[in-house]
C-alpha cells in the first residue's frame, strides 16, 4: 500500500456531518448542523436564473464582481460606519469557512501561535495546525461563557501571531460587549497580532443589541481580515458565497493565496445576490425573523428536562441536561438522536480538549411545525429519563 504520512492525524469527519448522517440514518429531526429547512425567496432564483440567461456564466473577476463589492462596501458603511475599498479590501470567497482558511494560510508560518476562544466553532484548530501553528485555547464555561481577559492576557507570548474571535459566537449564541471589543483593543495596542474575526451570525442579534464589528473600532481594524457569509444572511447555507474584508496590505496577501485555491466564485449567484441585496430589508428583517423562532423555540423548550442557557445572537440554543443524564454529551447527543427522534451536536466537539459540560446545542433555523415536533419529540424523551 501506497503510505502517505497524515497532516491533520487527528481530524476525523467533521461532527456537522457526522450528525447530519446519524440523522438521516435514524429518520431524525435534524436541528445538529445549522442550515434552514425552509427555502431562500424565490426572487433569489429568479434573479440567478436571470443573471445565468443573460450570460453571465463564464469567469468572475478573481476578487469578486465589483458592482457587488461596491454594494457590500455601502453596507458595510452604513452598518458599522467603515469604509473598506471595493478595489483592493474586500474579497468574494467560496463561504465562510474557506475565508477562514485563506486567512490563515495568508498569516500561519510554523511555530506561529494562535489564541482561540472556545468553544469555537471546528475549522479554526485544524486549520491553524495544517499551516505548522499553534492553537492557545481560552476555555469560556457554561452558562454565560464570560471572558477574563487578565486570563486571556496570560496565554500570550513572543510568538502570538493571531486571534481569532467570532461574534455572534457559535455555537454559545454569546455577543462579545463593547468591554470585550475594549479589552481586546488593550491587549492587542503596540503588537503585530493580526485577528480573524469570523461575523457570519452579524445580523442575527437579538433584544435590540447591536452586532459590535471588528470594524468599528480603529485599532482592531487595521489588523483585521472580517469574515461573512451569504449563506445565513440569504437562508442558503448550500450556496457557500462569502466574503472577506481587510486592509489593502494584508487584503492583497489573501488574494495571492485566493487566487490559486479558488481562483473565482459562482459568476450567476454574484449577479443575484448584488441585485437582491438593493433591497437592504433582506438583512435587516433578520434579527426580529430570527428572534421569533428564537422566542418560540425556547417558550417550548421549557416543557422539557432541558435547562436553557442564554441566547443573544446566531441560530443556536444550547441546553444543557444535567437534571436527565450523567453520560457524556457525545453518548447523550447518540442516545438522543436514537431514542427522542431528534439530532442535536454535543458542545465538547467546540473544545480542542474535548471539554464536557453536559451541554447540547440546538439549531433553530428551521419551521415551526419541524421546532414543535422536535421539542413534542424531546418532552417524551426527557419525561422518561427525567430524575
Ligand atoms: N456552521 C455550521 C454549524 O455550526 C456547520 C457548517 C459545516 O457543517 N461546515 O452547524
Amino acid at each position: 500500500m501506497i503510505t502517505l504520512k497524515s497532516k491533520l492525524p487527528q481530524v476525523g469527519t467533521t461532527v456537522f456531518t457526522v450528525m447530519s448522517q446519524l440523522a438521516m440514518e435514524h429518520g431524525a429531526i435534524n436541528l445538529s448542523q445549522g442550515f434552514p429547512d425552509y427555502d431562500a425567496d424565490p426572487e433569489l432564483f429568479r434573479l440567478t436564473e436571470r443573471a445565468m440567461r443573460s450570460g453571465h456564466n463564464q469567469y468572475a473577476p478573481m476578487p469578486g464582481l465589483m458592482s457587488l463589492r461596491e454594494r457590500l462596501a455601502a453596507k458595510t458603511e452604513q452598518l458599522y460606519g467603515a469604509k473598506y475599498h471595493p478595489e483592493s479590501e474586500m474579497t468574494i470567497t467560496a463561504g465562510g469557512t474557506q475565508a477562514i482558511f485563506t486567512a490563515l494560510a495568508t498569516v500561519i508560518a510554523p511555530g506561529d501561535e494562535v489564541i482561540i476562544f472556545e468553544p469555537a466553532y471546528d475549522c479554526y484548530a485544524p486549520t491553524v495546525k495544517l499551516f505548522g501553528g499553534l492553537v492557545k485555547p481560552y476555555q469560556m464555561q457554561a452558562p454565560d461563557f464570560s471572558i477574563d481577559w487578565s486570563m486571556v492576557k496570560k496565554l500570550f507570548s513572543a510568538q502570538t501571531r493571531m486571534i481569532i474571535i467570532n461574534t455572534p459566537q457559535n455555537p454559545s449564541g454569546k455577543i462579545f460587549s463593547d468591554e470585550d471589543m475594549q479589552e481586546l483593543v488593550k491587549l492587542i495596542r503596540d503588537t503585530d497580532i493580526l485577528i480573524i474575526s469570523d461575523e457570519v451570525y452579524e445580523h442575527l442579534v437579538y433584544d435590540g443589541k447591536p452586532h459590535l464589528s471588528v470594524c468599528t473600532y480603529p485599532e482592531l481594524r487595521e489588523r483585521s481580515f472580517v469574515i461573512y457569509s451569504f449563506g445565513k444572511l440569504l437562508h442558503a447555507t448550500g450556496w457557500k458565497i462569502g466574503y472577506c474584508l481587510a486592509p489593502a496590505h494584508l487584503m492583497a496577501e489573501f488574494r495571492k493565496i485566493h487566487q490559486f485555491n479558488v481562483f473565482s466564485v459562482n459568476t450567476p449567484m454574484q449577479y443575484a445576490i448584488d441585485e437582491y441585496l438593493k433591497e437592504p430589508g433582506h438583512y435587516l428583517s433578520l434579527a426580529g425573523f430570527f428572534q421569533e423562532k428564537r422566542d418560540m423555540f425556547r417558550n417550548l423548550l421549557q416543557q422539557t428536562a432541558f435547562t436553557l442557557l442564554p441566547c443573544a445572537g446566531s441560530y443556536f440554543q444550547c441546553v444543557s441536561y444535567e437534571n436527565i443524564s450523567t453520560d457524556n454529551d457525545t453518548d447523550m447527543a447518540m442516545q438522543l438522536v436514537r431514542e427522542s427522534g431528534v439530532a442535536a451536536i454535543p458542545v465538547s466537539a467546540f473544545y480542542t480538549g474535548k471539554n464536557d459540560q453536559h451541554l447540547l446545542r440546538f439549531c433553530f433555523a428551521k419551521r415551526t411545525e419541524t421546532l414543535e415536533k422536535a421539542v413534542d419529540q424531546l418532552i417524551k424523551y426527557t419525561n422518561t429519563k427525567a430524575v
